[in-house]
């Protein structure tokens, strides 16, 4: 695939509802060079889906499965009278109902993936017939076939050798995809399945990290995501209005932006874009000729690296601290703690360490991991048989996104010497020359948000 072979990903509120949907399909068909189309679920359907996972009474699931239904039934009502595709949407609402009744008896993450993935399932299967109603030839693809994952349920990972050659056997093949035809292949993000079949999911918000592991095994020569921003603003515009758009940023700036928050890329998205060197443009689907942020090596990279290029923030944030005299010239304390941590699943975000004591922060974008429910009786037990255990919850971490951040002079008084009214809890400095970040209260970030926004990029 020589020419320009484009894969377009188009989120929640890119296919919300009908109009949504429709400016997201004008501008599939405007460019002839998107042959692959990955959706999110219509925006709310996830959470929809998550909250039925958890198991609820009769009545609020027949609310959840209302407002679903409402959702579905609103682009439905636009589309010319089709027997097969009521059918089929309605087999998947009453699919729904089902395990959800099953989930209220005994939930678990499978269940929780199979639920969650009906809401792709669905906006994928109505975006194809608005493409056909449109006059645009398209096909459904089930993206299970070929997104092999292992069975971590909530956050699978994908694996990739296996991607590739699933999609050399049932995708590269199809004729649609060939360049000089007309038509596309449209597929669902955010859902893969493990080795025997069942279904899983890469973690809230995976359509992004889909888009490019499909662009990376189908050798694409641009991954597009279509969201509601028009591009990666210097942080996020609904924090600060003030934010810019980034025309242009590097791979690891862009890759440091979405692990510290930036929601507009799933933290895993560049991962396969870089190892494959694959330019990403972020835009707006409302607004397709406002342009976008491009995303490629700094190579590319036409103007210069500034040492300060975004704010990210991440809500939600859970401080474990962990206290035991034996740490003190100890060896392996350390190792036991993160064994605990790892046998229970949980995946250590920041950290940092003292005489005594070690601070760090867990990481909870899985699709069924809340803070709390990773937090179980059964870690503290272990926990607490090496050391005292502390947890602080509230917490927002706010990153300074850069380049040589490490070897610039002046940085700390720059960040922190606008912060005298706050109080940070725990800071992170030194691991990256992109980035450094810190823990605030979650009532603080907005403000430190702004307040940082302004000093550094408003001047
Ligand atoms: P989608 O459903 O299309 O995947 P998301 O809600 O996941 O969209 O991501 C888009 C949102 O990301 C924007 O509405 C914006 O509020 C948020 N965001 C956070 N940080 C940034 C940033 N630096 N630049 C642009 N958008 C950002
Ligand atoms: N629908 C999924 C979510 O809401 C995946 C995505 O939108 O990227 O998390
Ligand atoms: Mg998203």
């Amino acid at each position: 695939m020589n020419r320009s072979f484009i894969i377009a990903k188009f989120g929640g509120t890119s296919v919300a509802d009908y109009p949504a949907m429709v400016n997201s399909a004008n501008i599939v068909i405007a460019n002839p060079n998107v042959k692959v189309v990955v959706l999110s679920a219509s925006a709310g359907v996830t959470n929809l889906l998550v909250a039925l996972a958890e198991g609820r009474t009769p009545d609020i699931r027949q609310q959840h499965l209302a407002k679903i239904k409402q959702i579905q039934d609103n682009i439905l009502e636009h589309l010319p009278e089709n027997p097969q595709l009521q059918a089929d949407i309605d087999n998947i609402l009453a699919n729904i109902a089902s395990l959800s009744e099953a989930a209220s008896l005994a939930t678990s993450p499978a269940l929780t993936d199979e639920l969650v993935s009906h809401g792709e399932i669905m906006s994928s299967r109505l975006f194809v017939e608005i493409l056909k109603q449109l006059h645009y030839d398209a096909i459904w693809f089930d993206v299970r076939k070929v997104m092999r994952t292992d069975d971590k349920f909530g956050k699978a990972i994908p694996k990739i050798e296996e991607i590739k050659q699933l999609c050399c056997a049932h995708l590269k093949s199809l004729d649609i995809l060939s360049l000089d035809q007309k038509g596309i292949v449209v597929t669902q993000g955010f859902i893969g399945s493990e080795s025997s079949g069942k279904t899983t999911t890469l973690g809230r918000g995976g359509s992004d990290y889909t888009a490019a592991l499909l662009g990376e095994a189908l050798n694409a020569t641009q991954i597009d995501i279509w969201t509601d921003v028009a591009g990666i603003y210097t942080t996020d515009p609904r924090i600060a209005p003030a934010a810019k758009r980034i025309d242009e940023i590097s791979f690891a700036e862009a890759a440091e932006m979405a692990t510290f928050g930036a929601k507009v890329l799933h933290p895993a998205t560049l991962v396969p874009a870089v190892r494959s060197n694959i330019p990403v443009f972020v835009g707006s689907s409302k607004a397709p000729q406002a342009g976008g942020t491009m995303v490629y090596n700094t190579g590319s990279i036409t103007s210069t690296l500034p040492p300060f290029r975004a704010l990210a923030l991440r809500r939600k944030q859970t401080l474990l601290t962990l206290t035991s005299l034996n740490m003190l010239y100890a060896q392996g304390f350390l190792a036991n703690v993160f064994a605990i941590l790892a046998k229970h699943n949980i995946s250590v975000d920041l950290v940092t360490t003292s005489e005594v004591s070690v601070a760090l922060t867990i990481d909870t974008t899985g699709t069924n991991t809340d803070g709390n429910s990773l937090l179980t009786k059964a870690l503290f037990d272990e926990l607490s048989t090496v050391c005292h255990v502390d947890v602080q919850e509230d917490l927002a971490l706010v990153a300074i996104i850069g380049n040589n951040i490490t070897s610039t002079k002046g940085v700390a008084k720059e960040v922190f010497g606008a912060l005298d009214d706050f109080c940070i809890r725990l800071c992170c400095y030194g691991a990256s020359t992109h980035n450094a970040c810190f823990l605030v209260q979650n009532s603080d970030a907005d403000a430190i948000i702004k307040l940082l926004h302004h000093h550094i990029f408003e001047k």
